[in-house]
C-alpha cells in the first residue's frame, strides 16, 4: 500500500481546481474542478477516496513516482477530512513582480481569481478545518487581491494562523497588523543583496520599495522569527559576493530566519550547477557563523550531499 498524508491533511486552491498539494515535482497531481463558492466536502472526500484507490492501482496519471508516497502496512481507509493546512494559490497569475525564474507573471489566458472567503467559510462551517489549521497565502502576490485583507481579518478573528508569501513590492498595513498581533508570519523571496542584483533577478528596479516594506514589517513584528527571507540560488545570483551582500542586508534588518532554495525547474531537471552548489555551501556556512536559522527548501538528499561536500572542500 502506498499513501500520502497530504491527501487527507492539506488542501490547495488553484485557479480552477482543488488539489492535495502544489505541483512541485512535475508529476500528475490529483485535481478536483472548483471555480469558487462553497466546497462540496462530500464530493471532495469521494474524489480523495477514489484517488487513493488509483494510487494502489499504480495509475500513471495519479501521483506516480512522487517521492512523498510512503508504504503503509495496512489498507487505506479515507477518513472524514479535516485539513491542517490550506494553501491559497487561486491567484497564481496575479503578480506585480517579474522574477526571471518564474513564468507566472507572463501574459496569458488566465481566469480571474474567485473570491476565496466563501470557500474558506464553507470549509469552516462543514468542520473541515483543524482548529489550528494554518492558511498559507501563495500566489502570485496576495496583497494585490481585493479580498486579501477581509479574508485575512476573518481568518484572524477565527483563530487561524496565516503564513503570507509576499514579494514586498507593495507594503501592506494589514500585514503589519497581522505581524503585530502574532497571528501570522511572512516569507519574502529577496534573492539578492543589492539593487543591481535585485533588478537582474526580480526583473525591475524596485529595491528601495522592497527595502522600505521589509523594514516596516520587521518594525511591526513581535519577533524577527516571524519573517523568513528567502534566497533562491541560480545562475544570476550564485557569486559568493552576491550571497555575502544578502547576509549583510539580513543582518541590517535583524533577521533571524532565512531560507535557501534552488530554482525548482533546475532541481526537477537535475541541472543545478556547481557554482550554485558552492554558493549554497557558502550560504549555509555563513548562516551558521551568524547564528541564523537556515531552512532548506527544494533541497533533496542528492543536492544536500553535494552541498555538504562543497562545504567541506571550501568552507570547513
Ligand atoms: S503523492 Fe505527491 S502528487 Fe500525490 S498528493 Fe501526495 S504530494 Fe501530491
Ligand atoms: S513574486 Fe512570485 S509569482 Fe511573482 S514573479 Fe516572482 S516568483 Fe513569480
Amino acid at each position: 500500500m502506498l499513501f500520502c498524508s497530504k491527501l487527507v491533511r492539506e488542501l490547495v486552491f488553484e485557479e480552477r481546481a482543488l488539489q492535495p498539494c502544489c505541483n512541485t515535482h512535475s508529476i500528475a497531481v490529483p485535481s478536483f474542478p472548483f471555480a469558487g463558492g462553497s466546497v462540496d466536502m462530500e464530493a471532495y472526500t469521494r474524489h480523495i477516496a477514489a484517488t487513493a484507490q488509483e494510487i494502489q492501482r499504480q495509475n500513471p496519471q495519479v501521483c506516480a513516482g512522487c517521492p512523498d508516497l510512503v508504504p503503509l502496512s495496512h489498507s487505506v481507509c479515507v477518513p472524514e477530512l479535516r485539513f491542517a493546512v490550506l494553501s491559497l494559490n487561486h491567484h497564481r497569475h496575479i503578480c506585480n513582480c517579474r522574477c526571471v525564474y518564474c513564468d507566472l507573471w507572463k501574459p496569458g489566458q488566465h481566469p480571474r481569481p474567485f473570491a476565496i472567503l466563501p470557500a474558506i467559510q464553507s470549509l469552516h462551517d462543514q468542520g473541515a478545518l483543524e482548529k489550528n489549521c494554518v492558511v498559507s497565502w501563495g500566489g502570485g502576490e496576495s496583497t494585490l487581491l481585493q479580498d486579501f485583507e477581509t479574508t485575512g481579518r476573518w481568518l484572524w478573528d477565527h483563530g487561524y494562523f496565516q503564513y503570507v508569501h509576499t514579494n514586498a513590492l507593495r507594503h501592506s498595513a494589514w500585514i503589519d497588523q497581522l505581524l503585530a498581533s502574532g497571528g501570522g508570519r511572512i516569507n519574502i523571496s529577496l534573492d539578492s543583496g543589492n539593487a543591481a542584483a535585485y533588478a537582474r533577478v526580480k526583473g525591475g528596479d524596485w529595491w528601495d520599495d522592497v527595502m522600505a516594506s521589509i523594514k516596516k514589517y520587521f518594525a511591526a513584528a513581535i519577533t524577527p522569527e516571524q519573517i523568513d527571507i528567502k534566497y533562491i540560488i541560480f545562475e544570476a545570483n550564485n557569486k559568493i559576493a552576491d550571497v555575502e551582500q544578502f547576509f549583510q542586508v539580513c543582518r541590517g534588518f535583524g533577521a533571524k530566519k532565512i531560507q535557501l532554495s534552488f530554482n525548482f525547474l533546475e532541481v526537477n531537471t537535475g541541472s543545478v550547477s556547481e557554482h550554485s552548489i558552492a554558493a549554497a555551501a557558502y550560504f549555509m556556512h555563513r548562516a551558521q557563523e551568524l547564528e541564523l536559522d537556515c531552512e532548506l527548501f527544494f533541497v533533496d538528499e542528492t543536492l544536500r550531499v553535494r552541498i555538504d561536500a562543497a562545504r567541506n572542500n571550501f568552507f570547513a
